[in-house]
């Protein structure tokens, strides 16, 4: 037997089911099917089309890390557990998901950039990842194109990245062929629920699927999921827009991934470069802007003036679910017996994929809680306080 949601038929039960179909739900499924628990997955747009799509693709934890602590324990460990992922993907899939680690130049232009850039350096130090000082012709010898207005330069050859885009999709063909099931124009429109359990998951369109666990990995829509169990989440929407642009013909490829002050240059194989990406609070609105796409433009020439001459073939935007400490909300939700929340993963959802996809299906199918829940655990949070 089966209900429906608009045109799509959705099972009448499934063990676990999971609303949100993107990395991170994704990889819940995935590690959840090879452990054989029945999974099924809600999403009510399409695989791939949304942020985790879209992402850049760093496989660069320094960006948002000041040193030591939980957040850094947390990426190096995705990190780790992300390249092994992807080779064991690539291996059964098929895909290239091109994963690269060219190592990063990270810039400095400006005196006080240039003093901020080495606080930064000896704050790095102690997470243990090869790092390297360069003044500005050092940084120039490795990579040409770079202005002359650069004055010193971390090189951090552990960095790397991936195509996103590729990863979700490997990701949700291997948890499909381990048996998960993902509806796709299905939405999740509310919650059946007695005492403190969710009973069944809701269909725009008047189905509904009955289940074991509820998995909400919404991304940036995720507080409005926990709204329908009467708990507000600290969550909200940080708009970013990427660029890929085409250098001129006959201009030498980067060889590293750049960051500057604001953005970032991700040389790909076919030789087109992602340019991002901006940070906007512009709420649930998802769309490339004139005034993004120019501010991309000039500061990235700013850093590799050749790039004047770059014909734009491609932009996206996306939803970053961000949190008010950058750590994401992973873990059992205050004051229910079988809901989960996978969620605030900020700009780091890609990295973190791998490793939140193993320590929630852990969670569900043995019951181990990890360290890394403790720390990022929703109650942390007053709001969630049952
Ligand atoms: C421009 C940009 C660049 C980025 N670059 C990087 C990077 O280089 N490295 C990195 O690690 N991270 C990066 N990120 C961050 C990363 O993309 C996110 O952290 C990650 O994609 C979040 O994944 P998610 O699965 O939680 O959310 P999403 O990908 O947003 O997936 C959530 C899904 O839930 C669905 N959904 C929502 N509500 C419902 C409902 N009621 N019913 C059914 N379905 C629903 C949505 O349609 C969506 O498909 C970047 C983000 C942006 C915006």
């Amino acid at each position: 037997m089966s209900g429906t949601a608009g045109r799509v038929t959705v099972p009448e039960r499934a063990e676990v089911v999971i609303i949100g179909a993107g990395i991170i739900g994704w990889s819940i499924a995935y590690y959840l099917s090879r452990a054989g628990v029945e999974v099924c997955l809600l999403e009510r747009a399409e695989v791939g089309v949304g942020t985790s799509a879209i992402a850049a693709g760093l496989l660069a934890p320094l960006g948002p890390l000041n040193g030591p602590g939980p957040l850094a324990s947390l990426l190096l460990a995705g990190c780790a557990e992300l390249s092994k992922l992807v080779a064991e993907l690539e291996a059964s899939s098929g895909i290239e998901i091109e994963p690269g680690w060219p190592g990063a130049l990270r810039l400095a232009c400006e005196a006080r950039a240039v003093a901020r850039l080495r606080r930064r350096l000896e704050r790095w130090q102690p997470l243990g990842l090869e790092l390297h000082w360069l003044s500005g012709e050092e940084a120039r010898r490795r990579e040409p194109l770079l202005s002359a207005d650069v004055l010193a330069a971390v090189y951090a050859p552990e960095e790397g990245q991936l195509r996103a885009g590729r990863l979700l999709k490997a990701l949700a063909d291997a948890a499909r062929r381990a048996g998960a099931r993902c509806y796709e124009h299905c939405e999740a429109s509310g919650l059946r629920l007695q005492a403190d359990r969710v009973l069944a998951v809701q269909t725009r369109g008047g189905g509904e699927i009955a289940c074991g666990s509820l998995v909400i990995a919404a991304g940036a829509w995720s507080a409005q999921c926990c709204a329908w169990l009467g708990t507000a989440v600290p969550l909200r929407p940080v708009r970013g827009q990427l660029l890929s642009v085409r250098p001129p013909a006959g201009l030498p490829s980067l060889q590293h991934l750049i960051f500057g002050r604001a953005i970032y240059l991700v040389p790909r194989r076919d030789g087109s470069l992602t340019i991002g990406a901006t940070r906007e609070e512009a709420g649930f609105e998802v769309r490339v802007t004139e005034e993004g796409r120019a501010w991309l433009l000039a500061q990235a020439r700013s850093l590799v003036p050749a790039l004047a001459a770059a014909s734009v073939e491609d932009s996206w935007a996306g939803l970053r679910p961000s949190t008010p400490d950058g750590l994401p909300l992973l873990g059992p939700l205050p004051g229910w017996r079988n809901v989960i929340l996978a969620t605030g993963h900020g700009s780091q959802g890609v990295m973190l994929s791998a490793l939140t996809g193993q320590l929630i299906s852990d969670l569900i199918s043995t019951g181990e809680r990890s360290p890394f829940l403790l720390t990022c655990s929703p109650g942390r949070f007053a709001t969630f306080a049952p």
